[in-house]
């Protein structure tokens, strides 16, 4: 029997897996996308979107979507704690945060990103966010089947052949080939197990929560004083209350305890209206249990994201503690950076060995990421990396990336000073008569970015790059040119002089640079282009 065949099958409807498909559908490659439940999660969970993030949503024309549906949280401040959630107690909250006063720390924050991102960080509901990749995948006409499981797969040196498993009333089978999976099914991955890949981290936490979602009106009490997080500490319960939409909607994440032989099911929905009543000091508020999930943190790394024609993403790569809140935000870019090779490769425009840059480069990314997200009441064992660092700063070096430079990342600052392997510096531009972002003209193919002098890596690019097939993308930044710089000097930015040049990657980071203009230009952006497409392997 011929099986359907799919360039990429995506394991998981997830963020990382909707992130996947509507990246290389950016690119138009034709993917199929498995969900074992019936649609988007029903279940609300507030997360905050890192600006890179929300950087790679703006690509995606996403962005102003995820900022309208987050509008309720967009009030909502800081770590509080309180006995009870009473209106007099919120009043008299002091706001924390990690770094001291709240409002001058995220003034700081603020004042520094706008100066590296045409973007800012958005708190939102997963849920929301869930709801608008799906939509915006169905809008490209992606292929995506939900009610739908990956039971099994094979792989050979041809590709992949999964067994699927559609729950729809009757339950049906099929087998569907593909040249590459990639496997955003989550923490308790099996694509991961099947692989028998090993993993490090520090493992469970040995701590067990419950996240009850609930509903029950609790606007009067927290307008004007809205919150992201508040831990409760009443003397029969001890949790941290989240906001879904500062009004109605709200997540109580609570301990329990298996060694003193408590188990989820003892938490049934009317013993958690009693406990929410008690913590409002509302013994009769209205409160409808939405639903009550066990979970357990951990941190678990795969020891490899890639096995031949398989690409773990997201929490199938990687699981993290949730203090800092990137788990999402690391999938997320896991995709973006996976989404180009993989479509590059399966054009004929790059050799596979591309594919295995997707390892090396977001590997570290997730370990440091992971090292830096401490359970509150450990100490930190590395040093703590800049605010930004993990959100915008982080760095890639792999056959990918060419640098002659001498370069050690700058953990403790945001370094984004065009060095080849960091994201290309933001600038804002006026281009075709808009003020734009200079990131918002990357994402679908390589970009040769000059200034005023760079005329002759225009004429070298263009014929290097026609020859190799890629399309022509490139931008002189000038007074006079397609680009004009606006408030910042482009060569200043990229460190380079008016006569230098940088290549960008699909993913918006620097490839490669010449600070200035050289003899032969032509034939160093062969071996570059070459190098970068890992066409010599
Ligand atoms: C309390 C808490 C707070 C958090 N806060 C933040 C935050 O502020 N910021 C942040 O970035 N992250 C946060 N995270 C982490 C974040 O929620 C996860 O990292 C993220 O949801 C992982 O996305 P994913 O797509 O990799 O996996 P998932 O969201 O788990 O999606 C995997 C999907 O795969 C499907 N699936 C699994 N197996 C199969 C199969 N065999 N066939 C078909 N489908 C399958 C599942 O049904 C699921 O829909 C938090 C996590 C927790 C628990």
């Amino acid at each position: 029997m011929r099986l359907r065949h799919v360039p990429v099958l995506i394991v998981g409807g997830g963020p990382a897996g909707l992130s996947c498909a509507l990246f290389l559908a950016q690119h138009q490659i034709p993917y199929l996308l498995v969900e074992r439940h019936s649609g988007p999660t029903i279940h609300a969970r507030p997360i905050g979107l890192s600006p890179r993030t929300m950087e790679l949503l703006r690509q995606l024309e996403l962005e102003e979507a995820v900022h309208a549906a987050a509008a309720p949280l967009a009030q909502a401040r800081g770590e509080i704690s309180l006995g009870m959630l009473t209106r007099t107690n919120l009043e008299r909250a002091q706001r924390t945060t990690p770094d001291g006063d709240e409002l001058e720390f995220e003034e700081q924050m603020k004042t520094l990103i706008s100066m590296h991102s045409p973007s800012t960080v958005c708190p939102c509901n997963l849920a929301d966010l869930e709801r608008i990749l799906t939509a915006a995948a169905l809008k490209h006409g992606g292929d995506l089947r939900f009610h739908t499981e990956l039971i099994s797969f094979k792989q050979d040196s041809t590709g992949i052949t999964a067994v699927l498993l559609e729950h729809k009333g009757s339950e049906l089978k099929e087998s569907v080939h593909a040249d590459y999976l990639i496997a955003a099914d989550g923490a308790h991955s099996l694509v991961l197990r099947c692989l028998e890949l090993a993993t490090t981290g520090r493992g469970e936490l040995g701590m067990h929560f419950l996240h009850i979602s609930f509903q029950a009106d609790l606007s009067e009490i927290v307008h004007g004083h809205e919150f992201l997080l508040c831990t409760i500490e009443h003397s029969e319960v001890s949790g941290l209350l989240m906001t879904i939409n500062n009004t109605d909607r709200w997540l109580f994440h609570i301990p329990y305890h298996p060694e003193v032989g408590e188990t989820p099911e003892q938490f049934t929905p009317d013993f958690c209206r009693d406990l929410l009543r008690k913590i409002t000091d509302q013994p009769d508020l209205s409160v409808e249990i939405l639903s009550i999930l066990p979970w357990t943190p951990m941190e678990r790394i795969a020891e490899c994201f890639n096995k031949d024609r398989v690409f773990l993403v997201g929490d199938a790569a990687h699981v993290m503690y949730p203090t800092g809140g990137a788990g999402a935000n690391t999938g997320i870019q896991d995709a973006h950076n996976l989404a180009w090779k993989l479509a590059t490769v399966l054009r004929g425009l790059a050799r596979p060995p591309l594919l295995e840059t997707y390892d090396t480069e977001r590997r570290p990314v997730a370990c440091l990421t992971a090292a830096q997200e401490v359970p509150t009441a450990e100490k930190q064992e590395t040093a703590p990396a800049h605010p930004l660092y993990i959100a915008l700063g982080y760095y890639y070096a792999s056959e990918a990336i060419i640098t002659q430079e001498g370069y050690t990342p700058q953990l403790h600052a945001l370094d984004l000073d065009g060095h080849p392997g960091t994201r290309a510096p933001h600038l804002w531009v006026e281009y075709q008569g808009k003020r734009i972002s200079l990131l918002d003209l990357f994402g679908k193919s390589f970009i040769l970015l000059t200034g005023e002098e760079g005329t002759g890596w225009h004429e070298a690019y263009s014929s290097v790059a026609s020859g190799l097939s890629l399309d022509v993308a490139m931008y002189r930044i000038a007074p006079d040119g397609d680009v004009v710089e606006l408030e910042q000097a482009w060569c200043i930015a990229y460190g380079v002089s008016a006569s230098g040049a940088a290549i960008i990657r699909p993913d918006g980071f620097v490839a490669w640079r010449a600070k200035t203009s050289i003899p032969n230009p032509a034939a160093e952006l062969e071996v570059v282009l070459m190098r970068l497409l890992c066409r010599n392997s």
